[in-house]
């Protein structure tokens, strides 16, 4: 059965081709957001499917701060913000891995939750895996639990899904 949000976001999903370079299918979830229904039923579901199951919700630059502070608030949760490298100040983890187009690297500062705290980790679009994965990795290695991951889109073909190990993985809609 599709959920609402799953509908939500078959109705409103925008794809680009060769976006932002040849061969790349982009898939633009902005207009999901943009339609304040939509919003609230992709973060209704994500909240709803963990709750009671996190301390603290870790937002991926740039569109993962959007699904993170909604949910952070919606849950009464704490909000950490992984970013992309050389933008957090004092003492930070890093993590450099593999993009569907190009390298990345994203950082997160450490001692901001009590050790062992349950963090969800949210991401607008799952693709290779990499970026969820490089995410996790700062998760586990600042102390703190992983306590799941939510997206709203899961790209199949690219198997990200199996980068991710036993992570409780919840998706929205893959395609
Ligand atoms: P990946 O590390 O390959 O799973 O890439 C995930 C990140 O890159 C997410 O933050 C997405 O926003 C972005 N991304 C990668 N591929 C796509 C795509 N085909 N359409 C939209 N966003 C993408």
């Amino acid at each position: 059965m599709t959920s609402p949000a799953a509908a939500q976001v078959n109705a409103l999903l925008a794809s680009y081709p060769d976006f932002p370079q040849p061969g790349i299918l982009f898939r633009d979830l902005n207009p999901v957001f943009a339609d304040s229904a939509a919003f609230r039923a992709i973060i209704d579901d994500i909240a709803g499917h963990f709750r009671g199951r996190f301390d603290a919700v870790a937002g991926i630059e740039a569109r993962g701060f959007l699904l993170a502070a909604a949910i952070g608030y919606s849950a009464d949760a704490a909000v950490l913000a992984v970013r992309k490298g050389g933008k957090l100040p004092g003492a930070v983890l890093a993590e450099e891995y593999e993009l569907e187009y190009g390298t990345a690297r994203l950082e997160l500062e450490i001692g901001q939750l009590a050790p062992g705290s349950r963090v969800l980790v949210v991401d607008d679009v799952l693709a290779t895996g990499g970026t969820i994965a490089a995410t996790s990795r700062l998760i586990e290695r600042a102390g703190y639990e992983l306590a799941g991951i939510g997206v709203v889109l899961e790209l199949g073909e690219l198997a990200g899904r199996a980068r991710l190990g036993d992570a409780g993985l919840h998706t929205i809609v893959a395609l």
